[in-house]
């Protein structure tokens, strides 16, 4: 009985990640009940370890606002020191986030610690970065603040969790644009309620190599979590992973 359970319940799994147009065989994922915080289904390849990119970029927001008061900058992007050629324009902290813009993200970290970061990593539950990293290292950049899969679902948890805390609530903002308009957008189309969602794009951490992985993490419904998900798409952009994590949150929520 339990191996016909367990049988089923992969095979929906997979079924909505096909229907979602990915490979199947890329696409690696942990889904846990948010309350509870059990995981409820994993596939997730070797490595275990690795960087998940710009999903580490909160840590660093948070570690900013409580070393200046919750005063976040704005300034231009650009598209100098980002991702994006043209430049994602005037953006504050809400906006960065949800854009994941990266020359935002570049100045935020010169002015933090890893240990400053690795504090609000730590009370959310994620391994600090290493005490010597380079700033580009606090929000991903570059991948030697490495965390396994479980590390980073726990610890959006928490932050959704935290949600009061003045500063866990403008992460927040962020990570709910994230899903309705910005680097998460794919993530919408499927669901009828707002998610708070970040995506990130790694060095591959498979024996393939190819350009990067993809990774998204959401949290779903955001005003009543019920599930929290993260993807990992091998040689895919976080946009791809996006879409796969608003494959399995609907299918999760409506079988
Ligand atoms: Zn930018």
């Amino acid at each position: 009985m339990a191996i016909m359970f367990l049988l089923l319940s992969v095979a929906w799994a997979e079924s909505a990640i096909s229907q979602a147009g990915l490979p199947v065989e890329n696409v690696d994922y942990v889904i846990a009940d948010f309350t509870t915080g059990q995981v409820v289904e994993e596939h997730w390849r070797e490595p275990q370890t690795a960087s998940p990119g710009s999903l580490l970029k909160p840590f660093t927001a948070l570690a900013y606002g409580r070393k200046n008061g919750l005063v976040f900058p704005d300034l231009n992007c650009t598209g100098e020191a980002c991702w994006l050629p043209s430049g994602h324009g005037q953006v504050g902290i809400v906006q960065a986030i949800a854009h994941s813009c990266n020359a935002y993200f570049r100045q935020l970290a010169i002015s933090v610690s890893p240990t400053e970061v690795g504090f609000e990593a730590a009370r959310l539950g994620i391994r600090a970065p290493p005490p010597n990293s380079r700033s580009e290292s606090l929000w991903g950049l570059r991948a030697d603040w490495l965390a396994t899969p479980h590390e980073v679902l726990r610890s959006y948890m928490e932050l959704v969790r935290r949600r009061s805390e003045p500063g866990a609530f403008i992460v927040l903002q962020g990570l709910r644009r994230a899903a309705r308009e910005g680097t998460a957008a794919a993530l919408a189309t499927r669901l009828p309620q707002d998610a708070y969602a970040k995506t990130g794009t790694a060095e591959c951490g498979h024996v393939l190599n190819a350009d990067g992985d993809g990774f998204a993490v959401a949290v779903y419904p955001a005003d009543a979590p019920r599930y929290a998900v993260i993807t990992r798409v091998h040689g895919q952009t976080g946009r791809v992973a996006a879409r796969a994590a608003g494959a399995l949150l609907h299918a999760l929520t409506t079988r």
